[in-house]
C-alpha cells in the first residue's frame, strides 16, 4: 500500500493575518473624502464616480 499525503506547505500562521485598515483620500476631481481600504488599490468616488487610485498614478 502506498499511502500518499497531499502536499501541504507549512506556512507561518502570521502570514495569513492581514487586517486591512481604512484610509481617507481626497478625490482629485471633486474634492470629496473617500474611504479607501488598505487592501484596495483603487475605488470609486462616492460623490462623482471618479476612479481614484491609492498611488498617485496619474495618467496623462
Ligand atoms: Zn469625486
Amino acid at each position: 500500500m502506498n499511502d500518499k499525503k497531499p502536499a501541504f506547505s507549512e506556512k507561518p500562521a502570521c502570514s495569513e493575518t492581514y487586517i486591512p485598515i481604512p484610509e481617507y483620500i481626497t478625490c482629485p476631481k471633486c474634492g470629496e473624502d473617500i474611504e479607501l481600504w488598505s487592501d484596495e488599490e483603487e475605488t470609486l468616488c462616492i460623490a462623482c464616480g471618479y476612479k481614484v487610485f491609492k498611488r498617485e498614478n496619474t495618467v496623462h
